[in-house]
């Protein structure tokens, strides 16, 4: 089983954690009990497996060509991001498992527009919002550019008859938004929690 995954970020408890070989009573055979890995008998010698989350217990179906059903996140989003815009950010993550590029990148932009409303802006259009926070000292120059590069990929995204988001244009964006709100919510809270742990 050495090719097998053995950690993931789990689909279910969305937390990076390990999977054992899932083990029960084998109903149709003899057998009283057998571990769950199945060849299925191709030319390539294909295994299947159910792993079982070590930390929430649930199932994954894995094979060993690295698939893994239902797909795990690509990465686990900071705690310190507020629930509104995590929720926002797993969705766009969740897309870009399961290949909706598009999808991850409308995503990826609304995460974005919903953090810009919970600093304070209150333009109506995502380019006026971010005009608004770099103006009042929010978010810097650099920022602002670089939120501006996830509203034009998102942009794109959910408009008929615009440039397409391939995979790696969805990858680019999802992860500049996650650093956006990692300089936000994420540095500031780090820094916050040093601070008070010095007693400064
Ligand atoms: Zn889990």
């Amino acid at each position: 089983m050495t090719n097998f995954p053995i950690s993931i970020f789990c689909p279910f408890c969305q937390r990076h954690t390990s999977l054992t070989v899932a083990s029960g009573r084998c109903l149709r055979s003899d057998n009283d009990s057998a571990l769950a890995i199945w060849d299925v008998g191709d030319k390539r010698g294909t295994i299947w497996w159910i792993g079982i989350c070590n930390y929430c217990k649930k199932p994954v179906l894995v094979c060993d060509n690295g698939d893994i059903y239902p797909n795990p996140l690509p990465s686990p989003t900071d705690e310190r991001i507020p629930e509104p815009i995590k929720q926002d950010l797993n969705e766009a993550k969740i897309c870009l498992s399961v290949k909706a590029y598009r999808g991850c990148a409308v995503m990826a932009r609304r995460a974005m527009q919903t953090s810009c409303i919970d600093k304070g802006a209150t333009k109506d259009k995502l380019v006026d919002q971010l005009q608004e926070l770099a103006s009042n000292g929010t978010i810097t120059k650099d920022l602002k550019e670089w939120a501006n590069v996830v509203r034009w990929v998102g942009n794109d995204a959910a408009h008929p008859n615009k440039e397409n988001v391939s995979k790696e244009d969805a990858e680019d964006i999802l992860n500049l938004s996650e650093q956006f709100l990692h300089v936000i919510y994420v540095a500031p809270a780090i820094a916050k929690e040093q601070k008070s742990k010095r007693g400064k």
